[in-house]
């Protein structure tokens, strides 16, 4: 695409004057002025092409501007653009009968949101009724969302702000074995004392006042921490044993990033309520949704479910996700996200860890890997404190960005999740962007 530096300055002068920015101090921000996109590509109106490593916030799983998912909006658009949740239309079906299909177990039934974070709300709201229970268990290191229980189930610094402590909302450790919460050495031990230690906070809680717990089947922002592959099947079990509703969170983890539709499907573990949104229309339009039990779902069989939203399964929305399904199954993308995850990306990424001091571990599987920065790889002191900015990663961002690559950074690590459709050469291309980068940070290290 040809440079227009003119028009890029005048986009960001209108949104700088009129757009509030998420999670941002107004007056210190300069966003990038996009001028478009097309794969695993975007570009601004200055000449620069950036590989986007980030899938924008992790969710672009088919890349941007799919030629079937575009046909498909385009399509529904001229057809009818929108319709009241009450009533029943072809996409809407089709699309909870694609989503039902590749959900494990029996979770049959579809509730559609606009988004991750309402259906965050509508899985909590779902459990709380369900069981006639107050409280809800989520795990430290964890991202559910921005809005009301979403921000208090999160166990990450963003939820200190709105944090209410009428919430109901109790944290507890997942397993994480490089920083370890439980003094585990071993994979093994680090299941068995997580476990238990779930097993106790629920005993100091009261098992009759918890109605669920909800985790991120592998949590995304909070540092892509694939738990041992006994945990959430021993979650699972206590669950059972004590009533409470299980929630996996896979708004991120969902919809091929781990290189199967779900990442429940690695564990062989069945949960009462999946959230999902992002990949499963990549964001095209606007989705998430609750997929629910076929026991949580009777509940609501006579009696009416006390929720619902304007947009309930838009059809622009569920056109999309048909597409982005279909188109999904077709190509072999969820597949492509695996192979690249064997092939490129692991393989890459530890042999990058093996050259640079400033990597203390890298972790994942699919499109869904972190490279944790450390300033020390004895002490694994992270190359920035937790909850705070730094220089470090400042200098590491702004290398990449130089070299055509947009990263996903947070705190101390940058995650490399590109869309599951990114080819083997798009990925050796940004591995080495990212090697040059390392050097940056590097210069860091203690
Ligand atoms: N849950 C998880 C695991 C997420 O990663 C996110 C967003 O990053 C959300 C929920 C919230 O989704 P949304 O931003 O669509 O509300």
């Amino acid at each position: 695409p040809a440079a227009d530096p003119a028009a890029g300055a005048a986009v960001k002068a209108a949104d700088r004057a009129h757009v509030f920015h998420s999670w941002s101090a107004q007056g210190l921000i300069d966003p990038l002025a996009v001028a478009g996109a097309e794969g695993s590509w975007f570009w601004d109106y200055d000449g620069n092409r950036y590989l986007d490593f980030s899938s924008q916030l992790v969710n672009t799983n088919i890349g941007h501007q799919h030629p079937k998912v575009v046909a498909a909006i385009q399509e529904q658009a001229a057809r009818l653009c929108t319709i009241a949740p009450g009533f029943a239309v072809d996409v809407r079906s089709e699309a909870a009968r694609l989503i039902a299909e590749r959900t494990p177990g029996d979770l049959d039934k579809i509730f559609f949101t606009n988004g991750g974070a309402e259906a965050v709300e509508n899985a909590v709201r779902m459990a709380r009724l369900h069981t006639g229970r107050p409280k809800v268990l989520s795990a430290y290191r964890s991202y559910h969302g921005a809005t009301a229980a979403a921000i208090n189930l999160t166990g990450d610094p963003r939820r200190w702000p709105s944090d209410t402590a009428s919430a109901g909302v109790v944290h507890f450790w997942a397993p994480f074995l490089y920083r370890s919460p439980f003094h585990a050495d071993s994979e093994r031990q680090e299941c068995e004392r997580a476990l238990q230690h779930l097993e106790d906070t629920i005993a100091f809680e009261g098992p009759a006042t918890i109605a669920a717990i909800v985790l991120e089947t592998i949590p995304g922002t909070a540092g892509i921490m694939v738990p041992p592959p006994g945990y959430l099947p021993g979650v699972r079990e206590i669950c059972d044993r004590y009533g409470i509703v299980f929630v996996l969170d896979e708004v991120m983890a969902g919809f091929g990033r781990t290189g199967r539709w779900f990442a429940a499907d690695h564990f062989d573990v069945v949960p009462d309520l999946l959230t999902f949104a992002k990949g499963v229309n990549s964001g095209y339009v606007p989705l998430g949704g609750v997929a629910i039990s076929a026991e949580i779902a009777a509940t609501f069989d006579e009696r009416p479910y006390p929720g619902g939203l304007t947009y309930s399964g838009h059809p622009l929305a569920c056109a999309s996700a048909v597409a982005t399904i279909n188109a999904m199954a077709e190509e072999g993308i969820v597949e492509n996200a695996a192979r690249i995850g064997e092939q490129v990306l692991g393989p890459g990424l530890r042999e990058l860890a093996g050259r640079h001091p400033s990597v203390g571990e890298v972790r994942g599987l699919g499109a869904f890997w972190a490279v944790e920065l450390v300033r020390d790889r004895a002490t694994r002191e992270p190359l920035v404190p937790y909850a705070a900015a730094g220089e470090a990663m400042t200098a590491f961002t702004a290398a990449c960005k130089k070299n055509g690559l947009w990263p996903f950074v947070n705190m101390n690590r940058t995650h490399v999740v590109p869309p599951c459709t990114i080819t083997e050469e798009e990925a050796k291309q940004g591995l080495a962007a990212l090697d040059e980068a390392l050097t940056v940070a590097d210069a860091y290290t203690a």
